[in-house]
């Protein structure tokens, strides 16, 4: 009979590899602390209506990406494909638009998106973001982007491993304008389009910039920039002021767009170039028109999200290092060794803790042979082993085995757990 495996596009996540998104989803959760943000925690699912009206009628993730079921009552709903319009639902039903004038939440778990499966692109990804209510400053947007770079550097990524882009997609005022001229663009290269982009011309065309296949033969497209009224370029002035006095590694990006109208003015994506086609680590921008869009009142807003995974990826790619738990496994051979074995255990344990470095402490079950214990402690990833040996016990000791060095020795019982912690403070790189 054949194993069963997971459904494509998702996958397990283990080892090396969940101790690096734990901490990945756990340094952002104290940088957004650090920024004010509280954290929300929304269903996994939502009412269909709720991502048809946030994310939009015609973007890709609700055409053909979203994994949309019936319950049992007949009600539709769907697997979240992104955070943002969750956090905004929340907002509302739980009326903070009048509680507090400005809120910051952040918030951190799966998405779903059924999009073709390939290296850093999966159906069940990661999201860690943050939703920024109230304050429609460039100042706003500039806190966001730093957030964003503080986060990364928290996770452990390398200055110079990322880069960011900024655009502007201007306000309802200025944007008809460039959309006007970028139609006036597009239409006479309309056959040369996929066809995807010959429908988003009609729809959308904003969207037409940020196709993968038609975005190269596009370099000459009109810019937002080109076609900000003065209050979005006295805006988009101030952000990039900002960051250029913070030192942000940024640089202009024409050909970043959002397709959807409450968008306004700041858009920002962060990239880790050597990533191969999936190398956006983050995305977000401004949208001081989704809070009214889904029935609120006007509330200027600024959000973005991580994708985990590939933030992952980018830690991976820079062999940053991942440490897991010191490991020590506890051996017993002998009558009456059950006992000692068994109360070390819960000694260590209760010193594991209040360790900062974690300790993780395993016991071989009684009646095992040592051999096998050894292949448990082993195959377990063990670095000491603890061994309680009825001589030793005796003698009131017991004998503690670096397992990589192959050295060993012989440790009083009851000064046995300060013995491990006093091996493992001497290992710890200081
Ligand atoms: P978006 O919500 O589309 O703006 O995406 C924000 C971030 O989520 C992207 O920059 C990626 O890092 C990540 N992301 C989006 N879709 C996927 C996916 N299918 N698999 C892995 N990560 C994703």
């Amino acid at each position: 009979m054949s194993r069963p495996a997971a459904p494509r596009g998702t996958r397990d996540l283990f080892g090396d590899e969940v101790r690096l998104f734990r901490r990945i989803e756990e340094r952002a959760a104290d940088c957004f602390r650090l920024y004010g943000y509280e954290e929300l925690r929304t269903p996994v699912f939502e009412n269909v209506d709720l991502f048809r009206r946030a994310v939009g009628d015609t973007t890709d993730i609700v055409e053909k990406e979203m994994y949309v079921f019936e319950d049992r009552g007949g009600r539709p709903l769907a697997l979240r494909p992104e955070g943002t319009a969750g956090v905004v639902r929340a907002y509302l039903e739980h009326a903070w638009d009048q509680s507090a004038p400005v809120k910051k939440l952040f918030y951190s778990g799966p998405m779903f998106r059924a999009e073709r499966p390939q290296a850093g692109r999966y159906r069940e990804f990661r999201q860690t973001g943050g939703e920024f209510f109230g304050n429609a400053s460039p100042e706003a947007d500039a806190e966001t982007l730093l957030l964003m770079r503080d986060i990364l550097a928290a996770a452990g990524l390398p200055k110079g491993a990322a880069t960011f882009g900024v655009n502007s997609l201007g306000c309802a005022e200025c944007r008809p304008a460039f959309r006007d001229a970028l139609r006036a663009y597009l239409e006479p290269k309309k056959a040369g389009l996929c066809e995807n982009c010959q429908r988003r011309l009609v729809v959308n065309p904003l969207r037409v910039l940020d196709c993968k296949g038609d975005g190269p033969a596009l370099a000459d497209a009109p810019v937002t920039t080109d076609h900000l009224c003065a209050d979005c370029r006295a805006h988009h002035g101030r952000v990039l002021e900002l960051l250029r006095a913070a030192g942000l590694p940024f640089a202009p990006a024409p050909r970043l767009v959002r397709g959807l109208d409450y968008y306004t003015r700041t858009v920002f994506e962060v990239t880790a170039p050597g990533l191969g086609a999936q190398d956006a680590l983050g995305a977000g921008g401004r949208y001081d028109g989704l809070v009214k869009a889904l029935g609120g009142p006007d509330t200027p807003a600024v959000g973005f999200a991580f994708g985990v995974d590939r933030v992952a990826r980018a830690l991976e790619a820079q062999n940053v290092p991942v440490s897991g738990p010191r490991r020590v496994f506890i051996a017993q051979t002998g009558a009456g060794t059950a006992d000692a074995a068994f109360r070390l255990a819960d000694e260590l344990r209760g010193e594991g803790l209040w360790e900062a470095a974690p300790l993780a402490v395993e016991v071989g079950a009684p009646g095992k042979s040592l051999k096998s214990q050894f292949r448990a402690a082993d195959g377990w990833g063990a670095a000491w082993v603890l061994l309680v040996g009825e001589d030793e016990l005796k003698k009131q000791t017991v004998i503690l085995k670096d397992l990589r060095a192959g050295a060993q020795r012989e440790v009083p019982l009851a000064r046995a757990a300060a013995a491990v912690l006093e091996t493992i403070a001497a290992e710890k790189p200081s």
